[in-house]
């Protein structure tokens, strides 16, 4: 465990620097849409299927279709086994994904039906809930489902003093100096530069906070090159 401020990342990167990233789209072929988004050792995958009719009928809206999203952690994706089905932090992170990319989907095309959204974390370092969001913006996208405009996502934070972006497991939980990590996790749109996910965990003052969000825009846009250079790449990948 380190001591004193947090000066020097464990990893080497800079306070504003992201892990290196990786993405591919088309993963799955079996799948209406797909993609792998990967931050560092934290890996998301994500698969699409639908529009397709809703069932049990009473939760249909004639007027639009509507998203459900599904986020899961494998059992093997971090060193002591996950027990399989979900749990109140999956349900959580399923929700909130639900909401943020909701925001961007444009379903009234497609009355009485649901677009499923299943995102797996085979490998998990920190970040997984915006490693799952990018990959499932991707896949969305890959599966045609129209979109006002794209998503990415970013988990940003606070280490003691120190400001930084994309924390790893060990700046998120294991380093405990001071008042331990805040972690916010940030969903910014491609074309507005709209917020459509931002999560609080610790504490920060105001302008803090105003910089980290800064910090996550400049991320998102490296981000969103990322997953639009995948998405021109289908079946490829780009790291
Ligand atoms: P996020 O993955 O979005 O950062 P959390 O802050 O809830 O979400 O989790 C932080 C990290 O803690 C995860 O990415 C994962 O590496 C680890 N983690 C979460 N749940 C468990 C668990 N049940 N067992 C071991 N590690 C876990």
């Amino acid at each position: 465990m380190a001591k004193g401020l947090y000066t020097k990342r464990n990893s080497g990167r800079k306070m504003d620097e992201v892990r290196p990233m990786s993405a591919k789209v088309g993963i799955v072929p079996s799948a209406d849409g797909s993609a792998m988004f990967e931050t560092g050792k934290t890996r998301a995958i994500a698969v699409v299927r639908g529009p397709r009719t809703l069932h049990p009928q009473h939760l249909q809206n004639a007027q639009t279709g509507i998203l459900r999203v599904s986020y899961g952690m494998m059992p093997f994706s971090v060193s002591d086994r996950i027990r399989p089905g979900p749990n109140r932090r999956s349900e959580e992170i399923s929700k909130v994904s639900e909401w943020a990319l909701s925001s961007v989907v444009d379903l009234s095309g497609f009355p009485n039906t649901v677009v499923d959204v299943f995102i797996q974390i085979p490998q998990a370092d920190a970040g997984t809930r915006v490693a799952g969001l990018n990959a499932a913006a991707m896949a969305l996208a890959h599966a045609g489902i129209p979109m006002k405009e794209m998503v990415s996502a970013i988990g940003v934070g606070k280490i003691d003093k120190t400001l930084v972006v994309d924390l790893d497991k060990y700046e998120d939980s294991d380093y405990h100096e001071g008042e331990g990590s805040t972690d916010i996790p940030v969903v910014v749109t491609s074309r507005t530069k709209n917020v459509a996910l931002l999560q609080l965990d610790g504490k920060i003052s105001i302008p803090e906070f105003k910089e980290t969000m800064e910090m996550a825009k400049k991320a998102c846009n490296e981000i969103l090159k990322v997953q639009m250079e995948a998405l021109k790449n289908i079946g490829g990948s780009n790291e």
